[in-house]
């Protein structure tokens, strides 16, 4: 049986732009998705599980796995570590599943280093007044950390160039149906249909 390999996808957005609700629901619609669970010291907020959002772990085991080698990448963001698993990615993408990596910028850049076939989207809100209506909405955090998040916003915005492809999230429905396109054309990419299409693969090779 030939080696499958699914896309690394890597979406960032400012915080605010409406990203998780965005890779939620396309995981739903596509079968071939996946996102990656990542490890963060983080304190879980109201609604969130372990192995579900997040896998909740101590600096110290954090600091573990980053001496061990267990990242592909992982960063500090807002005083807390984030950082994705290379277990839990190469896993899945050896089954040929298409794997998402919701992470900050600097983490997406430490990726693209060393993945330059990621696939890498930037996710803006439809605009400056926008941004802060829905951070205010979403009401999890503190006044201090909304008015911190706002300003690191404005700033990662910028950070969008870096990317493949930018989504301005209007309308949900829109932006999932854009998000779901690129990843339908990246899929048909010759180089990745010599791998997971066993037609394109025969067809190809023949002589
Ligand atoms: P939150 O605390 O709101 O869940 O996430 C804060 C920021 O950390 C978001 O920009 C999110 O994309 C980013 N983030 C989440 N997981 C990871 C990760 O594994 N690595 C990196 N570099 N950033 C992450």
């Amino acid at each position: 049986h030939r080696m499958k390999k699914g896309l690394l996808i890597l979406i960032s957005a400012p915080s605010g732009a409406g990203k998780t609700s965005l890779v939620n629901e396309i995981v739903v619609r596509d079968k071939n998705l996946i996102r990656s669970i990542s490890h963060t010291t983080r304190i879980k907020r109201i609604g969130e599980e372990h192995r579900k959002d997040y896998f909740f772990v101590t600096a110290t085991r954090f600091e573990e796995m980053v001496r061990d080698h267990e990242f592909i990448e992982y960063a500090e963001v807002f005083d807390n570590f984030y950082g994705t698993s290379k277990m839990f990615v190469n896993q899945y993408r050896g089954q040929g599943l298409d794997v998402i990596l919701e992470i900050d910028w600097q983490g997406a850049s430490q990726v693209q280093d060393l993945n330059p076939d990621a696939v890498s989207i930037f996710i803006v809100p439809p605009g400056k007044q926008e941004l802060e209506t829905r951070l205010i909405k979403r009401n999890k955090d503190s006044k201090e950390t909304i008015s911190r998040r706002l300003s690191q916003a404005k700033e990662d915005m910028e950070k969008a160039r870096n990317y493949n492809y930018v989504i301005v999230n209007d309308l949900f429905e829109k932006a999932a149906d854009k998000l779901l396109t690129i990843i339908a054309a990246e899929r048909l990419r010759t180089v990745n249909q010599l791998f997971n299409n066993d037609v394109v693969r025969s067809l190809l090779s023949a002589k």
